[in-house]
């Protein structure tokens, strides 16, 4: 079985070592008869020596061993883990990392790193996001501010105060729709799909991917809403542009790099107006 990976792709990633392809497809080395991930530190074999196959089964049943360096059985058991802990990070009340770490069977430090490797960004930033994502539906079921902070899961206000920087205005006004407020709104085309984007002078205030006008309003139905001029596209097509950049095992379901895309233009957005 060979890989669904055109090979000249593949070829070009293993040059590259590059983790985002780990997982994707093992390389083969006919001269040594053993399996390497892409990323794998090893000097490069010659390329009529390699095969590109799906995965570590594959080689195995093809008659390769694991390699010692790079070991590539690894990397099943890895992403499992960064899903498993993605799971428990978006629950109403994610567990600090050591605890992460040991519900999925890692080393605080080394889980860390890995779940970084993986997603582009921190167990800690992946929380944030979600708890971030309950907190505009909070504000609008909340009798008050006070009700919303605990009703998002948060334990204390000052976090609650960090996160509700990402309505673009305050939590008083996302909690009466946006009165007030003018949202300047587009939607552009992501490596994980179409995502709209809409800010006030303050700051951005919306990523959601599949939405649109109608789901925009929704979300803030007392807002005035006005297509993005070209000052601010030119803006989210740069902080898209950045996110795309950052390496992500692509194996990982797209729901989680979603998150974790959002999540990278949070951390890089700044005020526009
Ligand atoms: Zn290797």
């Amino acid at each position: 079985m060979s890989a669904t990976i055109d090979p000249d792709t593949a070829w070009d990633a293993f040059t590259r070592r590059d983790r985002a392809f780990d997982g994707r497809f093992v390389v083969a080395v006919h001269s040594t008869h053993i399996y390497c991930k892409p990323s794998c530190a090893a000097r490069r074999p010659r390329r009529e020596n390699v095969t590109f196959l799906s995965d570590a089964a594959a080689a195995r049943a093809a008659g390769y061993r694991a390699c010692r360096r790079c070991l590539p059985d690894s990397v099943a058991r890895d992403r499992q883990a960064v899903i498993a802990a993605a799971t428990l990070l978006a629950g109403d009340a994610p567990p600090p990392l050591t605890a992460l770490a040991a519900a999925v069977g890692y080393a605080p430090h080394h889980f860390h790193r890995l779940f970084h490797r993986l997603t582009g960004i921190t167990p800690a930033a992946y929380a944030r996001t979600c708890r971030a994502d309950r907190v505009l539906a909070a504000l609008r079921d909340a009798a008050g501010v006070t009700d919303a902070i605990y009703a998002a899961g948060y334990a204390a206000p000052s976090r609650f105060y960090a996160d509700a920087a990402r309505l673009g205005m305050t939590p008083q006004a996302a909690a009466v729709g946006g009165a007030g407020e003018t949202l300047h709104w587009m939607r552009l085309v992501t490596p994980l799909g179409p995502l709209l984007l809409a800010a006030t002078a303050r700051g951005w205030c919306r990523f959601a991917f599949d939405e649109d006008r109608d789901e925009l309003h929704a979300a803030f139905p007392a807002a005035t809403l006005l297509p993005g001029a070209r000052a601010w596209r030119t803006h989210a097509e740069a902080l898209i542009a950045q996110a795309a950049a950052v390496p992500v095992d692509g194996s990982l379901p797209r729901a989680l790099r979603r998150t974790a895309f959002r999540t990278l233009l949070h951390q890089n957005a700044t005020p526009i107006g």
